[in-house]
């Protein structure tokens, strides 16, 4: 009996779709919430050796994405956000020695202006032999706080050197500190990349959005386990799609693709709270004022998950 519960158990949760996930510095103990210690590091790496999960490109998943494929159910893409010295001092080895494919978000301003603590263009040229190189801003700047004019110019100014300097034209792009809105990631979609990677907690399934990929971070403190098993959730968000008028978060309204009853839904500065679905949708009527300027609103069924992450565009409307 124990076994056929087990085996039934099993069978669920380790059932998942892919993961993407991000680190930022490597055995750097002076910024502890953006580190990952390298013995973290070669624990994690075994993790996934010893427990079957294939670390493939990011390229990989996008094109299998692109091409509608099932998505292989232990697939894991690394991406690293920030040029960090750290990367290559101390972690380079290890994702060689592994053969781990990587995808490293360049910030152009301090390759660019040699601000220390980052990576210089011959380095960078050196790393591009073993993952791939891509784009995160010129500037890193807070993307919502911008007008679209200069968000377009820090795109374009970052875009130019970063093809001069390393001659390759990134695919993928991810957002400054995660940060970004409707208006945002239009401005970016625009600039033709492939593919672009959020900061939001959570895994790709075949009806991911190839321009809202989600990505779990794996620095600081870290329950890799529990990353591991959440699934995407299909659900169309009709309300919120941006952050509301006046702060106050006044309806939830959301499509799920899942015949499920009940469900959580988590607001930034409220915690979770159980909600009940009716024939695949859940519509609420809230009163809840969003306190931050970047909050997050998270839908689960079970183990899966969907975000919708609301920043205010301050200034620009
Ligand atoms: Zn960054």
């Amino acid at each position: 009996m124990k076994i056929v519960l087990l085996s039934f158990f099993l069978g669920l949760t380790l059932w998942a779709d892919a993961h993407i996930f991000v680190y930022h510095r490597f055995g750097d103990s002076r910024y502890p919430s953006t580190n990952t210690t390298i013995s973290e590091l070669k624990k994690e790496f075994d993790y996934f050796k010893t427990n079957g999960y294939k670390v493939v490109s990011l390229n990989r998943l996008v094109k299998a994405l692109k091409d509608g494929k099932t998505i292989p159910d232990k697939w894991v893409v690394l991406t690293i956000d920030d040029n960090f010295r750290s990367f290559y001092d101390n972690a380079f080895e290890l994702f060689k020695k592994y053969h781990y494919p990587f995808s490293l978000f360049v910030y152009i301003e301090a390759t660019q202006k040699r601000y220390p603590d980052y990576l210089n263009w011959k380095q960078l040229k050196k790393i591009a032999k073993y993952g791939s190189l891509e784009f995160h801003s010129y500037a890193h700047p807070h993307m919502t706080h911008m007008s679209n004019e200069d968000l377009k110019k820090d795109f374009q100014q970052g875009l130019e050197i970063f093809e001069k300097k390393l001659n390759i034209k990134p695919k993928y792009f991810t957002y400054p500190y995660g940060e970004y809105n409707n208006r945002v990631k239009k401005i970016a979609k625009s600039f033709g990349f492939d593919a672009i990677v959020n900061q939001n907690m959570g895994a790709v399934g075949t009806k991911s959005d190839l321009f809202d990929l989600d990505r779990c971070a794996l620095v600081g403190k870290t329950n890799l386990k529990y990353l591991l098993k959440l699934k995407h959730l299909n659900a169309t968000w009709i309300k919120p799609t941006s952050f509301p008028k006046n702060s106050i978060l006044t309806t939830l309204h959301v499509k799920v693709d899942e015949n499920a009853k009940k469900g959580g839904l988590y607001i930034s500065g409220n915690g979770w709270r159980e909600i009940d679905f009716k024939n695949k949708e859940i519509n609420l009527k809230l009163n809840k004022k969003l306190t931050n300027g970047r909050n997050r609103v998270i839908i689960s069924i079970g183990d899966k998950i969907s975000t919708k992450l609301l920043i205010k565009d301050t200034k620009w409307n």
